[in-house]
């Protein structure tokens, strides 16, 4: 078996008496989705923060291609192949879509935290054409070059979490974490969505690990699934073995 792209071995994370994790484990292995599920208070934000560095866990180690970067930023995260989209789009409302993938691009190997002021970057000069040609292609392989042109103000909810993982994927990232990127979306854009994501993992052969509430869409789209009860992983394994298994009709699904 080859090493797993992401991977966490024993987090855990306690908030004063609360312990929001207790012990997780936790494997991306390469070109494969990874559904994380679980109620909520079950722990799958902190862990997110966790894997993304934007919180040091009390206990346990995370490694990104084998090597431990448990202590590290995670702008350097970023630049080892570590992308994430955020729940609430965190877009510039008047910058246009391709804008932002180009700005992305450019910035691949610069803290995201860059991005709360584009001009501090640098400010927007005119593309390259091979940086244009590699933000079209970007733009038409996630079906957003209808889009291109206009700003994200005002933009359906479904395609601004298309222009975010268009913009980290910019980033050509080895591992992308989408936290709840369905929430909020209708029946018809979460189609969309599931369709976006299979394209990406079939063309691109990245990782990805999705922390979801809808446990429909990531029994579909995993090849894995975690699940998170308590801080804890109460059950892991195949999208069927999780259908069947009964500790989690149980605990989660309601039976
Ligand atoms: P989930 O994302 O699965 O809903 P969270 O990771 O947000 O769960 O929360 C897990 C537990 O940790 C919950 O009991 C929550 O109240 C607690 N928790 C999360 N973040 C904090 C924080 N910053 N301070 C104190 N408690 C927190
Ligand atoms: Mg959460």
């Amino acid at each position: 078996m080859t090493e797993p792209r992401l991977s966490a071995r024993g987090i855990t994370v306690r908030f004063g008496g609360i312990t929001a994790l207790d012990g997780v484990d936790l494997d991306v292995p390469a070109a494969s989705t990874v559904g994380l599920v679980g109620p909520n208070g079950a722990g799958k934000s902190t862990l997110f923060s966790v894997l993304s560095g934007l919180r040091r866990p009390n206990a346990g180690r995370v490694f990104l291609d084998g090597l431990d970067v448990t202590a590290s930023t995670p702008q350097s995260r970023a630049r080892a192949g570590l992308a994430r989209t955020f729940q609430h789009p965190e877009l510039f409302s008047g910058l246009t879509v391709r804008e932002h993938v180009t700005l992305a691009y450019r910035l691949k190997h610069t803290p995201l935290r860059v991005w709360t002021d584009p001009l501090t970057a640098g400010g927007f000069r005119r593309p390259r054409a091979e940086e244009r040609d590699r933000v079209d292609q970007l733009l038409s392989g996630l079906r957003l070059q209808p889009l291109a042109d206009r700003t994200v103000r005002g933009l359906p909810l479904g395609s601004a979490r298309v222009v975010e993982i268009a913009r980290a994927l910019a980033r050509e990232p080895s591992v992308l974490l989408l936290d709840e990127a369905s929430s909020g979306l209708d029946v018809a854009e979460t189609e969309e969505l599931a369709e976006v994501l299979r394209r990406v993992v079939a063309e691109r052969g990245i990782s990805v690990l999705m922390v979801e509430h809808d446990v429909d869409l990531v029994l579909r789209l995993s090849d894995q699934v975690c699940v998170l009860d308590f801080g804890a992983r109460i059950a892991h394994g195949t999208p069927a073995e999780i259908r069947a298994d009964p500790i989690v009709r149980a605990a989660y699904l309601g039976e």
